[in-house]
This record gives structure tokens, sequence and C-alpha cells, in this order.
């Protein structure tokens, strides 16, 4: 049995139409008011067969064969990349959320969400590609000049060019800091750009002409740290159809995502273009990297999707030991391992953890639409608030959540898991990099903690935990849903308390100490208002049958059940005091 991809469309359907209401949002905003759920549907649906007709052919192979670095510095991408790439172009997948001015097609940013769930699904290394489209989009309208927007956002838009994002430097990791390239300005506008980066994403490869590099630098009476840094566009091909000076030194031999190109950069005196104002470059990169991260979280959930229904299905066919208790007559010599409970545990746990995440991304994409295209400011402000407060959260989650599903799924597929040829561990090797690209896990972690939580006193999450009351006093009004309602409600009560108690911190180390269990805490508070969210949801689906919905509900309770219980030290640590965090010493 071969790992292959059956693309959740009845769930994103269900979400968008019974748990969040998207059609009524939509109606709201003028950009998406001609939108109803049976096209965005049959959107999907196209994107589902692009996905699994056209990637998920190419992820084993590419992962065999990698890419390739020639003589000249020429970057080639595994066979049948660039030609997917092409088709994916041609049928204007890249502009589907792009913005009109630019080419775009307008369309909501949840869509091209659950898109990319599906991509990341069937193929996570080659959609690492343009992955970093709709960021680099988004720096640039958001601070780039006029001459630079012209030149530059109906290609990338289209997706004709593609786009990379250098930051990383081998001594400037987390910390962007301490990073050294420099930027001098010219008499014409531009700048040249010297200096060397690791780990750059797609920097060099066959799949587009150009590469529009957005790369992090100082200038030379740049203030140390953060504060100096400066962003510029350098691209490959200069406007004169020219080669610009920068090289790829080498590609990075990694443990999974292979056929990503993990390029060495070398920019030697290039060309390039300043993008907002001098000093104030990672406020410009916050733009793209906010973007980056929540593309990063439905990697993981596409992970996490891969491996649940791969699991599942292995685990109805592969049978092993007799279950106890009395049996019919045609049962045969073994069970399938899916009817053993320790397996049922896997598999409901997973399903259960994706299905809620899918619920938390979608809010929050649909968060991301309302915040740009609500005609009330006021909902603009709160929608973005709620985009702020989600996205380190779903980062770190979702991520999480990929490579231990994809780590739980080879456990269901028992040895055959951890050979090559059922596919299940080139996804817990591909899964791996997206809980430390991006801003590590820790880094979200501190993120929430000190700018989401204490930066604003805890607002953002106060309208959440509103929301979620909401919520629970919708459950607990329709008695089948009573205990959703009461989970909901409990969790908001701890959030409360958690977040008083965290204001009341005085001490920054035992903030940060902590910060893992509030990003834990506040993870499964969603994971209950999803659940609950959910279910109710399931009570208005008249559209899907009625076995569905059963199977879905069920899994809704399992979390409830099962998985929040072991949720709620987190909280505890935060409210009753943490034990002081002792110092590693070098001698053991
Ligand atoms: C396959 C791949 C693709 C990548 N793509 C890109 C790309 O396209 N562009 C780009 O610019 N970079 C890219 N990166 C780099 C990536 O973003 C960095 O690896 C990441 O930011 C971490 O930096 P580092 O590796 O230097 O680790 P370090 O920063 O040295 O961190 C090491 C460990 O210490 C922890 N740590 C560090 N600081 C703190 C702190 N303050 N508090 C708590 N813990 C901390 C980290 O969480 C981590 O666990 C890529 C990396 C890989 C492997």
């Amino acid at each position: 049995m071969s790992w292959s991809f059956e693309a959740p469309l009845r769930d994103m359907r269900f979400v968008l139409g019974h748990v969040l209401d998207a059609p009524a949002a939509w109606a709201a905003c003028p950009a998406h008011a001609e939108l109803d759920l049976d096209t965005a549907c049959a959107v999907l649906e196209q994107g589902a067969r692009f996905a699994a007709e056209q990637l998920q052919p190419l992820n084993g192979p590419g992962d065999r064969q990698g890419c390739n670095l020639d003589a000249d510095g020429r970057v080639r991408t595994p066979d049948g990349f660039a030609d997917a790439y092409r088709a994916f172009v041609e049928a204007g997948w890249p502009a589907l959320a792009g913005d009109p001015r630019w080419g775009g097609q307008g369309l909501p940013l949840l869509l091209d969400g659950f898109l990319r769930e599906m991509l990341d699904a069937c193929n996570h290394a080659w959609n690492m590609y343009p992955d970093l489209l709709h960021g680099a989009v988004h720096t640039l309208a958001a601070h780039a000049g006029d001459e630079l927007q012209q030149r530059y956002l109906p290609r990338l838009v289209s997706g004709e060019w593609l786009a990379a994002m250098a930051l990383t430097e081998p001594q400037a990791g987390s910390d962007l800091g301490l990073l050294r390239t420099r930027a001098e300005p010219q008499a014409d506008g531009s700048v040249r750009v010297s200096g060397s980066k690791i780990f750059i994403s797609g920097g060099e490869h066959d799949l587009s002409d150009n590469i529009v590099h957005l790369v992090l630098c100082r200038l030379p009476d740049a203030a140390p740290g953060t504060r100096g840094l400066s962003l510029a566009l350098v691209p490959r091909l200069l406007p004169d159809g020219s080669r610009n000076a920068m090289v790829c030194d080498g590609l990075e031999k990694k443990m999974g995502l292979k056929a990503s190109a993990t390029c060495a950069m070398r920019y030697e005196q290039a060309t390039g273009w300043l993008v907002g104002e001098p000093g104030r470059g990672l406020a410009a990169m916050f733009v793209m990297m906010n973007s980056a991260r929540l593309h990063v979280a439905l990697q993981g959930l596409g992970h996490a999707e891969m491996a649940a229904q791969n699991a599942l299905r292995y685990a109805l066919e592969r049978r092993q030991s007799r279950l106890p208790g009395p049996r019919a007559a045609d049962a045969g010599a073994a069970d399938p391992i899916a009817r053993h409970p320790a397996m049922r545990h896997v598999l409901l746990g997973l399903q259960a953890q994706v299905e809620a995440g899918r619920v938390i991304a979608a809010r929050a994409a649909l968060a991301l639409d309302l915040a740009e295209h609500h005609p009330d400011p006021a909902v603009r402000d709160a929608a973005q608030a709620r985009a702020a407060l989600l996205t380190p959260l779903l980062k770190a989650q979702l991520t999480r959540l990929g490579f231990e599903g994809a780590s739980a799924a080879l456990q269901v597929f028992g040895g055959y898991g951890y050979v090559h040829e059922y596919g299940i561990e080139q996804s817990v090797r591909d899964a791996r990099i997206a809980m430390i690209y991006e801003g590590t896990n820790e880094i979200q972690a501190i993120d929430l903690v000190q700018r989401k939580l204490l930066g604003d006193s805890g607002t953002a999450l106060q309208a959440l935990l509103a929301e979620c009351a909401a919520e629970a006093d919708a459950c607990l009004a329709e008695p089948s849903l009573e205990a959703f309602g009461q989970a909901l409600r409990e969790e908001c009560e701890a959030a409360r308390s958690g977040l008083h108690a965290l204001l009341g911190l005085r001490d920054p180390g035992l903030v940060l100490a902590l910060a893992p269990d509030v990003m834990d805490a506040l993870w499964w508070l969603l994971n209950t208002w999803a659940f609950a969210a959910s279910a109710r949801g399931t009570l208005r689906a008249s559209d899907t049958d009625a076995a569905w919905r059963e199977a879905r509900l069920e899994r809704m309770r399992y979390g409830v059940d099962w998985l929040l219980p072991r949720a709620r030290q987190h909280w505890q640590r935060v409210i009753a005091g943490a034990p002081a965090l002792p110092e590693l010493r070098a001698t053991r």
C-alpha cells in the first residue's frame, strides 16, 4: 500500500459553511461579495486535482533525486519540478489571492490557505518555491516605491518570477541583529549589496528566469542590532536582462526536503534597491515573515493530514492479533490494527487535532481577509489583532503536529513505516524543518508572550476569550453539546486566571521560562473552541450525511474527553508559580 492523497474537500466545505460561516463574512466585504460557497469549493476541487495529479507523483522521486549545483552555479531541480511549476502558473494558481491591481484574482486568503495545505500535503519540497511569493508581494505592496512596485509586482503576482527571503548568515540565525551583509548607497538611488547568506530556500533554481531576493542588510552608518537593518530588493536578473553579481556557492545536504534548493548565497556588490526606509528593514521584513509563518503552519497541517489519512487506510487493512471478546464467524484469525485501542488512540488523536487545526488556521486566514477588506475600520483592526495573536500559535503548534503526527503515523505502519517504500519516513524527515525555520518554535513562544500578550496587556486575548465564551454559551444552550460548552467555559476561566497571573509576573526570566506552557495552554483553549464550534456545526450540516456528521462529532468528543485533560497542567504552572529554572553547568 503506497502513500496517496485524498483531498479533505468535504472537511474544508464543512469548515467554510458550517463552522466559520465564511459566506456571511464574504458578503460583508465588497471585494468578496460575489463569492458563494459552491464557487469556493469548486476552486478548491481544482486545486486538489492539481496537487494530487501533478505534485504528489513527484514527491518521492524528487526526494531521491534531490537538487544539483552545476559548475556554472546554476541549480537544477528534480525532473518534472519545472514543468509542474509552469503548469501551476498557466493555471493561474499563484495569482489566486493576489491584488487585482497587480493582476491577481482577488479571491480570499482563506481559499489560498486551503490550497496551500493541499500542495504541502502532496509535495512540501516543491511548494517551497512558490511559498514565498505571497509574502514578497505583500512586503513590496506595503513598503516599496512606485517604480519597484510597477517593475516587480505584476510578475511576482502572476508567478512568472519567484522570490527568496535572505536573512540568515552563519553567525546570525534567530538573532538577526548580528547580521553583517552590507549595502552601499549609489548616486543613482540603487545600493550595492555585499555579503554571504546561508540556508536561503530557492535562492537559485531553474523554475523561473528571475528570482527576486529580499535581503536584510546594513547601510554604512547603521546602528548596531536590529534597529540598524535595512531591506534591499536584489534580483537575479537586472532590468537590462544581464545577470546580477550574486552566486550560489553551494547547496546544503539535508535530512529532508531534498528537492528544495537550500542555497549558500554570495552577493558581490550586487545591484539592489532599498524597500522601505533605511534602518526600518526588519519592520518591512516582518510583513514577509508573518505571511511565511502562516504558510509554514500550513506545511505542518499538510503533513499531519497526509499522516492521518494514510495511517488510517493502512490500519484498516493491516491485521494483527485477535481482540478479546466474542467474534463474528467471518472475523478471521486477526483483527485490523485500527480496532486495537492503542492504535485507535493514535488515529483518533491525529484526526481530532488535524480537524481542529484546520478550523483554527482557517479562522486566522479569515481574520486576515477581514483585516484587508472589511469596510468597518474597527472590524479591520480587531481582525488584524486576532491574526497577529494566532500567528505564533499556529506556526509552532501545527509544525509540531506535522512532525509528531508523521512520527505517530510511522508507528502505525510499524516496521514498514521505517523503510522507504511506504513514503511515511520521508514525511517525518520533511516535516521536521518546519519547527526550525521562519523563527524557531521557541522564538514563536517568546513572540506570543512578549509581544502578543504582554505587549498589548492581554487585549487581543480578552477579545478571543469573549468569542470563546459566546461559543460555550451556544453549546450549553443545546443539551447534546453540554460537555463541549462546559469544557470550553472551563478553558476560558483557566485562561483568564492564567493571563492575570502572567500580567502580574515581574521577573522577565520567569516569563521566558513559562512561555512554552503559555503557548501550549492557549493552543488547547483554541482546540477546545474548535471542537465545540465543529460539534455545533455538525448539528447545522444537514447537507452532509448522518454517518459523516456522527463520526466527526465522535472525533470532537474524543478531543474533549481524552486530549484536553492532558493539557490542563500548563496553566497550573503559570497560575501556581513555577519552581526556579536551574542554570546549566558545563560540568556534569
Ligand atoms: C531547510 C532550511 C531552509 C531555510 N530557509 C531559509 C530562508 O529561505 N531564508 C533564511 O533567511 N533562512 C532560512 N533558513 C534558516 C532558518 O531560518 C534558521 O535556521 C533559523 O532561524 C534558526 O537559526 P539557527 O539555525 O542559526 O539556530 P540558532 O538561532 O542558533 O538556534 C539554535 C537553538 O537555540 C534556540 N534559541 C535561539 N535563540 C533563542 C532565544 N532567544 N530563546 C530561546 N531559544 C533560543 C533556537 O530555538 C534553537 O532551538 C532555513 C534553514 C533550513 C535548515
